[in-house]
């Protein structure tokens, strides 16, 4: 299975919603019913188990399907802005961005970074200064672990990306000459 967001914010949106893609039947029979409100498949109103109501509107997908037929220029922008990142910011000290496995394609849907350790100046006064220069970031997401509801274990890695990780601007809309990296990035 994998599971897809059409979020807002997000590489290709519908407003809300998402995809589940399976290619076991069982599974997606399961998830179908389950995203129908649990409704009998003939019987009209009969609920046969407590469900949720996961339908995305024909406006919706018809959002969704016009940017899938452009999703090649979406990504290849996307892999674009994070080459300009990486032409500048590879090698500098401190800053380790996030990377392609050799298994996978990465669509950068946002190009991250670390701000590693080794630069000892918290996270909120490194982007304050970035935001200074104009330059919007976000902090990385804190893992879901974090979390009361979802404690099970430590995660040292996760905690550590979700304190120092960055967000760096990677609209679809960045040009070159707007990113700035050239003049900031020396510590
Ligand atoms: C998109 C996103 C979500 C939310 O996805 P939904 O489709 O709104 O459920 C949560 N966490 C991260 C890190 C995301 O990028």
């Amino acid at each position: 299975m994998a599971a897809f967001s059409f979020q807002g914010a997000k590489l290709m949106v519908t407003g809300e919603g998402g995809m589940l893609v399976t290619d076991n039947d069982k599974i997606y029979e399961r998830a179908a019913f389950l995203g129908n409100q649990g409704r009998h498949e003939t019987i009209p109103f009969k609920i046969l188990e407590l469900g949720y109501k996961y339908k995305m509107s024909n406006i919706q997908a018809a959002l969704g399907l016009a940017q899938l037929e452009r999703i090649d220029e979406l990504v290849s922008k996307k892999r674009d802005i994070y080459s300009w990142y990486k032409k500048h910011l590879d090698g500098v000290k401190g800053v380790t961005l996030s990377a392609e496995m050799p298994w996978a394609k990465s669509i950068h849907w946002m190009t991250s970074m670390i701000l590693e350790d080794s630069v000892k100046i918290e996270r909120s006064e490194f982007t304050a200064k970035l935001k200074e220069k104009d330059i919007d970031t976000r902090p990385l997401f804190p893992p879901i672990s974090s979390f009361d509801m979802f404690k099970k274990a430590d995660n040292p890695n996760a905690d550590f990306i979700g304190k120092r990780g960055i967000n760096l601007p990677s609209a679809l809309n960045l040009t070159k000459d707007n990113m700035f990296v050239k003049t900031f990035w020396q510590f």
